[in-house]
């Protein structure tokens, strides 16, 4: 089975709590105006990997000293049956050799349409951050783009570790971003507040730093 996949990092620690591993597949559908997430959208089997590998790969980089996998893209639930199959290979890793960590996965779906048409796949889930990011909504909540987007803990391991986050306010203080250096690429990683991109790239400017092309803008 294969993945399509944009960028996989750990440790993450902006996108769930504690040190996780961060998967972001490649292709969504769904387009929310004032995505900072645009290089994720388009299709491209050039970025397809098998899910097998990405499983090695996710065994291998944390030395299983991890508290979680946050599965988000692009849109994990345009493939389905990957999603299926990395689920999977995930739950089958955490119970072989008896780790804990949890399983965290964001959709720009609605729940309604996720219940109604992925509801195996939600339940292989310990927690789900569902409906599309709406720019007119502001960044209230830890872990959230925008106001109307839940946090759902959706197994007894998911209640545990996010029920005290689901109301959780994010706070100006509250580490939202992680940057990542790969050859002349940067990556940021998390949910920047409204601004927080654009003033980054103006302050870059100002020291002389110019981007040549950024995810946040078409
Ligand atoms: S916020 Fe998520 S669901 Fe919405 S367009 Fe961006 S990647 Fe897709």
């Amino acid at each position: 089975m294969k993945i399509s996949i944009n960028k996989a990092h750990f440790p993450v620690t902006v996108l769930g709590p504690g040190r996780r591993i961060g998967i972001w597949v490649q292709g969504c559908s769904i387009g929310c105006k004032g995505c900072v997430s645009q290089d994720t959208w388009g299709v491209d089997p050039g970025r397809d990997m098998s899910v097998v590998q990405l499983l090695s790969w996710c065994r291998e980089t944390c030395g299983g000293k991890l508290d979680g996998v946050t599965i988000t893209g692009g849109e994990p639930f345009d493939q389905p049956q990957a999603l299926a199959a990395l689920l999977a290979g995930l739950a089958q890793w955490r119970r072989s050799v008896k780790l804990d960590f949890d399983i965290l996965c964001y959709s720009g779906y609605t729940l309604a349409a996720l219940q109604k048409k992925h509801a195996p796949l939600l339940a292989q889930l310990d927690a789900l951050i569902p409906e599309p990011f709406v720019q007119t909504r502001p960044l209230t909540h830890v872990w959230r783009g925008s106001s109307n987007q839940p946090l759902l803990p959706l197994s007894e391991l998911g209640r545990q570790r996010y029920a005290t986050q689901v109301d959780a306010l994010a706070q100006v203080s509250d580490k939202r971003m992680q940057t990542m250096v790969d050859g002349n690429r940067v990556w940021y990683v998390g949910i920047p507040a409204r601004g927080d991109m654009a003033a980054l790239e103006a302050s870059c400017a100002e020291r002389g730093l110019a981007f040549s092309q950024v995810s946040w803008r078409p």
